[in-house]
């Protein structure tokens, strides 16, 4: 089976033609898609043998809502979706002055094993395509009713250990007879896989990239990111100072405090020596609670934050969104899993 809607307008046309069809029935079709038909019948440009064609040859299945939860604490909409396979993976609406954001995932599970996050705790199932990227947006919107401006891939999942569909899917939601959604809208999180900082930095895209650094000391990040033992904390930061320069893209660092790990002042010394010679930006995360985790709250963000701007950064205190719902970093798809398990 064909999968169409991880093609661009111009593959869909190479797919359609051999079957005798006309070339601009790649966009038809294209736009069709991402405006989130649950059915080629649906498709009514297009004529009925082809519908019909592509219905044998194709796949279209559409994300379950299995569980959709709002937050009455700020209207935050968390989905479960369920994917044709039967995994389930998770997005996260959340409406802010500036737009409507979705964060999305990029994987079921993820196979990172941080410490302190929920979503790793059962490892990696498999990788999702870009249709199954891309559709948690269409389908995001078409269930809300809310009209969707920006997107960050901080959901489940590591995005640079699903590069080339991560690539993919941003082309396709990027693209004029899709969603249109600008690249400078879009925010990709990485816990600092080196090649793929390296390959986003050739590519030059205007996205916002985001590093989960969490400890600026090789020690420290070691014993709470398993990552940093294959891609030093060194390197990584010798990795985004070369994204910078090739792209002049300010990065986001995101850090969550935890109590008595990496909350010192001398941490946030080291943060700003290393960070010097690029402009960069803190986002101090208020750590969320997991269950299964050892790790506390810091009480020390005001402080921290403090010492980040004596330095000259900036940094900011994430407000946190959807309290009520678990639809907080690091707590996605867990409960679920363990429901289901119960059934
Ligand atoms: N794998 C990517 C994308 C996930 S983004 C990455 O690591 O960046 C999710 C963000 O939430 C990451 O910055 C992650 O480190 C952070 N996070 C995970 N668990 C958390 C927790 N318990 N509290 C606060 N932030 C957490």
């Amino acid at each position: 089976m064909t999968d169409l809607k991880s093609q661009t307008p111009e593959e869909m046309t190479r797919t359609l033609m051999p079957m005798g069809e006309p070339a601009f029935r790649g966009k038809q079709v294209f736009t069709w898609l991402h405006r989130g038909v649950s059915s080629f019948d649906e498709m009514t440009n297009l004529p009925k043998s082809l519908r019909e064609k592509l219905a044998e040859t194709c796949v279209l299945t559409p994300p379950k809502a299995v569980c959709k939860q709002v937050s009455k604490l700020d209207g935050t909409i968390k989905y479960l979706w369920e994917l044709g396979d039967g995994n389930c993976i998770e997005s996260v609406l959340m409406q802010y002055h500036h737009g409507n954001t979705v964060c999305i995932s990029s994987q079921v599970g993820c196979r990172m094993g941080c410490a302190f996050c929920a979503s790793t705790i059962a490892g990696k199932v498999r990788d999702l395509s870009p249709a199954e990227l891309l559709d948690q947006v269409i389908y995001t919107q078409k269930d809300s009713g809310l009209p969707i401006s920006n997107i960050v891939l901080m959901g489940i999942g590591e995005p640079m250990d699903n590069l080339d569909s991560v690539l993919k899917f941003l082309e396709l939601v990027n693209h004029p007879d899709g969603l249109n959604i600008g690249m400078r809208h879009i925010s990709l999180s990485t816990c600092g896989v080196i090649p793929g900082i390296d390959r986003l930095a050739d590519l030059g895209l205007q996205l916002t990239l985001s590093v989960s650094l969490h400890a600026p000391d090789g020690e420290t990040r070691s014993k709470i990111m398993p990552v940093n033992r294959a891609y030093p904390v060194e390197d990584l930061f010798a990795a985004c100072h070369r994204y910078f320069e090739k792209t002049g893209r300010r990065i986001s660092f995101e850090y969550a405090m935890i109590d008595g790990v990496n909350d010192r002042d001398w941490q946030a010394d080291l943060i700003a020596e290393r960070v010097r010679g690029m402009p960069g930006h803190v986002n101090l995360i208020p750590l969320n609670d997991v269950v299964e985790s050892p790790f506390k709250p810091s009480k020390r963000v005001a402080a921290f934050q403090k010492r980040l701007e004596v330095h000259g950064l900036t940094a900011t205190v994430r407000r946190s969104l959807g309290g009520d719902i678990d639809a907080s970093c690091g707590q996605l798809r867990r409960k679920a899993m363990e429901e289901q398990k119960g059934k």
